[in-house]
Formats: structure tokens, sequence, C-alpha cells
């Protein structure tokens, strides 16, 4: 038996065997061409075509989340500085496989020093490369098996294209050594519901050294054990059993929300980022949206959204949601979202500098169309519209929005607390503002001066740190002296768990992941108030993540029978 921890990424849990996916492709040689440039020229021409076209085909085939993340692949595989590059490389007399190879070093790198959200696009440059040289050396990509039976996936990494026709009822979870929880490979696994573990150090060495033995996934624990003992095998078993058993049962919700046993009522709303978002938090069970996160809906353009266009979406988007809530955040841009209708200034290290609401310092002009949208779009569209600005940082800011989006006619306009001096002057932030919601990922990073995307940082970013519950409930104090409704739309509002600690601490509301949002539904509707606000207490006993996850267990063990 060896035990190995990674991050969990899409509860649930598997036993069975598994397959591990071809190894890295090595470095082509430098060597000059036998054939010239021209022959390298058109091979390297014609092996993109063959790979966008491929990818293009599994987009066709694929739905949602994960067929915009191809879509978006195939755009970066015909991307033209791509392949000038390349093409310079080749007329240097080098193979069209060495020049692929380089010219994706030089856009990893642009990629992962811009960080965040763009460094996990270079994982999807890698493997643009990698099909593009498969196809040049006349060998097929090495797909993931059809096998006639259940197995666990593992892999150092897998790309969007890699597990668009991954089968939930085939591919029993997945577990691989790198990426982070906000990886492509999570949120795929996320939307198909299969359990995954990423950042899972040695995994794939040890598959290696043993490939027909088992494995046993615990993924709400981020912990893969190869060959488990009889023990251990019973108890997985019996857990994916429970899983099952209860995702087929809906919890039951009120109109305010849902209910605890003893009577306590929370919404829990989701978070979208696109049109489509919207039908599936609705089926999700979704109270209304708790974060509309707007930059997604533009992070492609190269020109502002007008006045008409945004009007035109928001109210689309609303509408979906009549006699709801929908919180819409104003533009979250810069950092690890750049946009290229904003000129953001050099900086040194993005995630300290202009984003979010302090995009107002370059140019204010669009946050003032935005509002004005939103206002026209809020009119219009029989929803409860509540307008938010990110990466609030001082009071003095917190007021200047309210008044600005009051100014519009939006009546109900508050701040995401996400920087560590907001959480310090929460009572002044909470006064000022109509409300709060905290980002608990951001949050998590600017408290321990910890990328938020790192994978060797991670336990700094871990939501049941300490310092975070802390300063939750701090805020929520500050919520609560001063009648400000105080939610959590973080990834840790996503954690049946977490959730349940949260609302002991006391927020009052969350927003979370539509596809775990039935789970925390779930822990919401089986557990007590009570029992959440010992949690609570416990946690906030803990010096450390682990214990602060024990300690809140040790009052929620109705969710360990629930397979939470
Ligand atoms: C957060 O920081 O927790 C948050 C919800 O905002 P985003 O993840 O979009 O930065
Ligand atoms: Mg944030």
């Amino acid at each position: 038996m060896s035990r190995f921890t990674g991050i969990s990424a899409s509860t649930g849990a598997a036993l069975g065997p598994f397959h591990v996916m071809a190894a890295a492709l090595p470095k082509p040689s430098s060597i000059q061409s036998e054939y010239g440039a021209e022959f390298e020229l058109d091979a390297l021409s014609r092996a993109i075509k063959a790979v966008s076209d491929e990818l293009g085909e599994l987009a066709a085939r694929a739905t949602g989340e994960a067929q915009e993340i191809l879509y978006a692949t195939q755009e970066i595989t015909e991307d033209n500085a791509l392949f000038a590059e390349a093409e310079s490389l080749l007329g240097r007399g080098h193979t069209a496989a060495y020049s692929i190879w380089e010219a994706a070093e030089v856009f990893k790198q642009l990629l992962t020093a811009a960080g965040g959200y763009l460094a996990e696009r270079a994982s999807d440059v890698t493997n643009i490369r990698d099909r593009i040289i498969w196809v040049l050396s006349g060998v097929g990509y090495p797909e993931i098996p059809l096998l006639d039976h259940g197995f666990v996936l593992i892999a150092r990494d897998l790309s969007p294209a890699d597990t668009t026709d991954l089968q939930p009822g085939q591919v029993l979870a997945i577990v691989t050594e790198e990426g982070g929880p906000t990886s492509h490979t999570a949120i795929i696994a996320r939307t198909l519901g299969i359990p995954a573990v990423v950042a899972c150090k040695g995994v794939v060495e040890a598959a290696k050294n043993d490939e027909s033995g088992s494995v046993g996934v615990d993924a709400r624990a981020g912990v893969v054990t190869f060959n488990p003992s009889p023990d251990l095998a019973a108890e997985l078993t019996a857990l994916t059993a429970t899983i099952q058993i209860r995702r087929a049962r809906k919890p039951l919700r009120t109109n305010d929300g849902y209910q605890t046993i003893d009577g306590f009522t929370i919404p829990v709303y989701a978070n979208i980022g696109r049109l489509a978002d919207t039908d599936v938090a609705i089926e999700a069970g979704a109270d209304g949206v708790g974060l509309l996160r707007t930059e997604l809906l533009f992070l492609d353009r190269q020109t502002p959204p007008t006045l008409s266009e945004q009007r035109e979406l928001y109210t689309q988007m609303f509408s979906r949601f009549p006699g709801k809530k929908v919180v819409i955040r104003t533009l979250d841009a810069g950092a690890d979202k750049p946009m290229a209708f904003i000129t953001f200034p050099h900086e040194p290290n993005p995630a300290l500098g202009v984003r979010g609401y302090r995009t107002i310092t370059i140019n204010d002009e669009l946050l003032n169309i935005q509002l004005e949208a939103i206002a026209d779009a809020a009119k219009v569209s029989g929803a409860d519209i509540w307008v938010m600005a990110p990466m609030i940082t001082l009071p003095d800011e917190a007021a200047h929005f309210v008044a600005l989006a009051h100014s519009f006619g939006l009546q109900t306009a508050g701040v995401m607390v996400e920087v560590p001096s907001a959480v310090l002057m929460s009572d002044e932030i909470a006064k000022a503002s109509n409300f709060i919601s905290i980002g608990t990922n951001d949050l998590g990073q600017y408290l321990h001066a910890a990328d938020r995307e790192s994978a060797s940082l991670a336990h700094f970013n871990d939501p049941w740190q300490p310092a975070l519950l802390h300063a939750i409930h701090r805020v929520a104090s500050s919520g609560s002296a001063y009648s400000c409704p105080v939610g959590v739309c973080g990834e840790a509002a996503s954690d049946p768990a977490l959730a349940s600690v949260l609302i002991g601490l006391g927020v009052t509301s969350l927003s979370c992941n539509v596809s775990t949002l039935q789970d925390v539904a779930q822990a919401i509707t089986s557990l007590s108030h009570v029992q959440m606000r010992e949690a609570a207490t416990a946690a906030l006993r803990a010096t450390n993540a682990k214990d602060a996850k024990e300690f809140a267990r040790e009052h929620l063990h109705k969710l360990a029978s629930l397979g939470l």
C-alpha cells in the first residue's frame, strides 16, 4: 500500500485498476533539416492544420464549458504569432518539430510570466505542441483508451482535448501530478462529475512501477492509495455507493433558500460567467446568481463592449431569473485577466497592480458605461439586481463605488472583500456598503502572499487556513453589527463542509460552483445551525488548515455518512 496526497479538484471516490497516460515527449534534436526550409515549412503548415481540424472536431462533439475551452485551444493553434515564431527558426535551417517546440516555449514563458489564469493556459500550448509533433512524426496522438472496464486515469497533466471524450462511467477518477484546483482538468472533471485529485506529486512514477495494481481515490481528502488494504477498499466501495445514492436525491428548497434541520434558512446562489451558465444554474437548484463574473463575457474582445451590447447581454441573462437575486460584478480586469481593450501600465507584479476596481484610475468611462448598461437591463429584467465592485481596498473606494452605482439608479450596491486591508477596515466598509461578498480565492492569496495558481504554494491557498477563517469571521461580524449582508462567493463556498463552517461563522449567503451546488445544499439540509456554529468555533481554534478541517468535521458527523 503506498499513499499520495494531492489537492481535491472534484469530490467523490473511486476504486479500481488504473491507466497511465503516455510519458511526456522528449525535446526534438536541434540538428539542421536534411530537406530544407521549404519542405519543413510545408510540413509544419499541414500539421498545424491537421491539429486545428482535430481540435475543431473534438470541440463540436463537446458541450458547455469543455466546448468553449476546446474552441479557445483551436484558436491558439491557429495563432499567427506561434506560427511566425516557428517560421523564423525554420529559416535558420531547423526541423519543423524543433521549431514548433521552441516557438511553444517562447509562448509558454510569456503566459507563465503573466501569471494566474493565463499561466494555466501554458499547459494548453504544451498539448498543442505535442499534438503537432505527433502528427509530424507520422504517429497518432496517444488518446485515452476505450477499455471494457472502468479505470482510474493517471497522468502527468491532461489537456482539455484529452478529456473531451471522457465517459464518467468508464473513467472512475482522474489523478494528475500537475495542475491546480482551477486548471482545465479540474474544471472538466467537475463538469462531468468525475472525482479528481491534482498536484499529486510522485503518483505517475508509482503507477508506472506497478501497472497491474489497483488504486483507491478519496477525492474529498485528496488521497490516492495504490493497492489499498481490504479495509480501505471496503470503505471506498461503501463511500462510492453512498455518494451515488445521495446524488440521486434532490434536497428541498424553500422560497428563500435551503433550510437547516433546525429551521435556519440560507440562500445558495451560483457563480456564473456565460449566458449558457444561466440554465445550468437554474437546473442545479440555485436561488439566483451570487457572482456574475462580467470580465469572462468579454475576455476575447479587442474593443470595449458597447453600451447597447452590454445592455442586451445583461438583459438576456437577468431575465432568466425573474423575482430572483442576481449579483453582477463590474469588470475584474487586470493581473491574470488582462483585457485587450484596456491599456494596462507595465507592471512588475500585476497581481498587486492595477486590477479590478483600480482600473478606474486609467479608464473610468468603462465603469460608467457598464453601470449604465446594468441599470438599463435591471429595469426591464424582472430580477433583483445587486451590483458589486471587485478588489476594493479602502472604505473610501467602497463609498465612492456605492454612490456611483446609486447615481445610475442601482439601489443595491456592494463590494467584494478580497484584500486584507478591507478585512481590517470591515466595520467602515460595512457602513459604506449595501452588502459585502467575500472573495476567498483572492483573499487567501493576498493574506498568505502566495499566488493562487501556484501548485507549489497550494497549501497556503487551502481555504481551510485559519487566517482566512478568522478574516471571514471578522467581516461577518462587521456585517451583523451594521446590518450589511455578507456572502461568500469564492471557492470556499463550494466545499460542503467548509460551506457549513462559513454559515457558522455568520455569513448570510453562499455562492458556489454549479457543479457542487447540490452537494452544498445537501450539507445544509442535513445539519443544524447549532452544529455549524460549533464547527466554526472549533475551526477558529486551529493553528493549521488540516486541524481546522478535522476540528470542524468532529461537529459535522452527518456529512461523512452522506459521503460529503
Ligand atoms: C475570489 O477572489 O474569491 C473571487 C470570487 O473572485 P475571482 O475568483 O473571480 O477573482
Ligand atoms: Mg477575486
